[in-house]
């Protein structure tokens, strides 16, 4: 058996050194990726996998890639007690995906909790978990934090780490998963936990499989699940938009409901978002006019 381990694993190296990769990719279809995956448009993935090219990213934004990219090795740092691996791959094959969660974490019973980790758990949490690691500007972390829980796409990724580690591994079953959010602004932090949940997982998996199906036929989704609806957010942030008819036409009918949107009801989510968070702070609103929004809303008697 020992020599069988060798073999194998000498196999992988001699691959990986081979070709320069430590993910080669396969003939045809690149593998789908995690963060594709996200957003929930199965004709946005279909674009990424023919190779649509995108366009060119701001250097500014590039730049806060950069600083994410530095973040998460930082926030791993801080898991790194519980922590059993990083950037933990998986692959399958069935519906081609492939990625890497951001970290899989340990925690041992309940009954024998890590040396110094203070607050013994109520229930038994022991067992595994996938991480999924966030940075965001301030506002964005305000509204997640008011919202009181992670964002659907980051849900989503959590997801597919944690159907892909146990198709991958098979022994390991991560019974949940955490999105650690760091505001980057002010490296405020803000974990929330997921539950393992296939039934939104498990659906779109089989049409993104039917789609690989029709993509290798070279035609791309055309309707139906396949394509976001009129009114969801991600069309505004998706790199095809310029070329995607269903895109654009999402754009034009939110662009419609903005304008249609009252004064006041823009006013009153300016409100929600920033009166809250000036509470929380037991700070007082900056008076820019005459009046500020916490006298505004006292005026017009918002609650
Ligand atoms: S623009 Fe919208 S519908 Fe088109 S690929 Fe992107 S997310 Fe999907």
């Amino acid at each position: 058996m020992s020599q069988d381990v060798v073999t194998f694993v000498s196999k992988v190296v001699e691959e990986t050194i081979r070709t320069d990769q430590t993910r080669p990719q396969p003939e045809g279809l690149p593998y789908i990726n995690p963060s594709s995956m996200a957003r929930g448009c199965v004709l946005a993935v279909a674009y990424e996998l023919l190779g649509t090219p995108k366009p060119e990213l701001e250097p500014r934004v590039k730049r806060i890639l950069a600083v994410g990219i530095d973040g998460h090795r930082r926030i791993q740092r801080y898991l790194s007690r519980l922590t059993v691996a990083r950037e933990v791959f998986f692959q399958d094959e069935e519906y081609h995906v492939r990625g890497y969660a951001d970290a899989l974490l340990y925690i041992p019973s309940a009954v024998n909790p890590p040396a110094g980790v203070g607050g013994r758990p109520t229930a038994d949490i022991s067992g595994f978990y996938a991480v999924e690691i966030k940075t965001t500007g301030t506002a964005e972390f305000e509204r997640i934090v008011a919202g009181g829980q992670a964002k659907p796409d980051h849900l989503l990724q959590l997801q597919v780490y944690l159907w892909g580690i146990e198709r991958y591994y098979q022994v390991i079953r991560p019974q949940g998963g955490l999105v650690f959010y760091e505001n980057r602004d002010n490296l405020e932090h803000r974990l929330f936990f997921a539950p393992r949940d296939d039934s939104t997982l498990l659906p779109y998996l089989e049409r993104l499989k039917a789609m690989l199906a029709r993509v290798a036929k070279g035609e791309l989704p055309d309707g139906g699940e396949d394509i976001l609806p009129l009114d969801h957010w991600a069309h505004g942030y998706c790199p095809y938009l310029e070329l995607c008819q269903a895109g654009q036409r999402a754009a034009e009918f939110q662009k419609a409901q903005r304008k249609g949107t009252p004064d006041q009801v823009v006013a009153k989510i300016i409100v929600d978002r920033i009166v809250p968070k000036k509470r929380r702070e037991g700070g007082k609103l900056k008076k820019k006019g005459p009046r500020s929004l916490d006298e505004l809303a006292e005026q017009l008697r918002w609650d």
